[in-house]
């Protein structure tokens, strides 16, 4: 990309460097590493917004993942799985008018507002508060709450899948998931996108094209899109317990495995069962997963297994190993 240098005074080459920054996030001090764009033949540092907020972002996780804090999608979350708006969820809360307004969209909860989100976010807990509490939400509100929690109870898709689920698939934001908890939607979308761009994806390319998916989203945002962990294997990167989820989506209709043979070779392709989802993945994700779809649309398993082992972060590991997102800072696709 050129851009305007002005110690060089004349359009430049750019490229964008690592460097250790520090951020103050709530009075303390938070290092990162932080992507900067600069003049290519002077190195003078150039504007970049779009390399500012995510370094920003990045520096609001780390703090995030320090105090263990919900993530604010993840407050929208339990908000949404009541049927609640911003201003009824702070209502019943007592909490101010755009509190929760102001924690989705960033700004970082105390630890008090913190620890009752992360309690509600059980059904049966909401009960216990609704019953123990004078809250402020007008008496209707309130019956169609407890009635809200009553179906979320009785829905043993949502206890039984979360808890199963959360044995393997951890929920709190860490390097290792880049930062984002285990998000089972987003997941089954992008299995579907690249499922019904491609006829015939075999699950070893698709293992690979959810790795830099979430990878290269997370190097230009701070956050990876599915959450999942990726494991160092002897073929290159995979998602942690991937069967596990493959098996989820078949008994949930999402996809599933056939298995078919070429000569001697055992291949399994991956069938589609339902349209990409609407509204689950955001316009900028959906731009990543076509360019990582562009990218790799005419390699074969093979080609893009051994593409993966050229990786830094794959090259840092063991077999069996988590392979940190902090790698992904060295990925470069072009
Ligand atoms: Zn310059």
């Amino acid at each position: 990309m050129m851009d305007y240098c002005e110690v060089c005074g004349r359009e430049v080459e750019t490229k964008i460097i690592t460097r250790k920054e520090i951020f103050n996030v709530c009075g303390e001090d938070i290092e990162v590493d932080a992507q900067v764009m600069v003049c290519a033949e002077c190195g003078e540092e150039l504007f970049n917004e779009e390399l500012d907020s995510a370094t920003l972002i990045n520096a609001y996780n780390e703090y995030r993942r320090r105090h263990k804090l919900l993530l604010p999608e993840e407050i929208r979350k339990i908000r949404e799985q009541y049927g609640l708006s911003q201003r009824s969820f702070a209502k019943l809360l007592n909490w101010g008018d755009k509190t929760i307004r102001r924690y989705e969209n960033g700004a970082v909860q105390d630890r008090a507002h913190n620890s009752l989100l992360l309690f509600l976010r059980e059904p049966e807990n909401m009960r216990t508060y609704l019953t123990e509490n004078e809250v402020a939400l007008e008496e209707k509100q309130v019956v169609k709450l407890l009635d809200t929690v009553d179906k979320l109870e009785q829905d043993t898709d949502f206890r039984v899948g979360r808890r199963y689920f959360d044995l393997f698939f951890s929920r709190i934001p860490c390097e290792e998931n880049g930062f984002k908890g285990f998000d089972y939607e987003k997941l089954c979308a992008m299995v579907l996108f690249f499922a019904h761009k491609s006829a015939g994806l075999l699950k070893t390319k698709l293992m690979k094209l959810l790795n830099y998916s979430d990878m290269i989203f997370y190097k230009e945002n701070g956050l990876s899109i599915s959450g999942l962990k990726y494991a160092h294997l002897p073929y290159g990167p995979v998602p942690d317990n991937f069967d596990m989820i493959l098996g989820k989506m078949a008994a949930d209709h999402i996809a599933h495995i056939e298995v078919f043979y070429d000569g001697s070779y055992e291949n399994h392709q991956v069938v589609p069962e339902c349209d990409v989802p609407e509204g689950v993945l955001s316009d900028e994700e959906i731009e990543v997963l076509t360019r990582i779809y562009e990218k790799f649309k005419n390699f074969g398993s093979a080609e893009i297994s051994n593409y993966s082992h050229k990786e830094t972060g794959y090259n840092a590991t063991k077999t069996g190993q988590i392979i940190s997102y902090a790698y992904a800072m060295d990925i470069n696709l072009n």
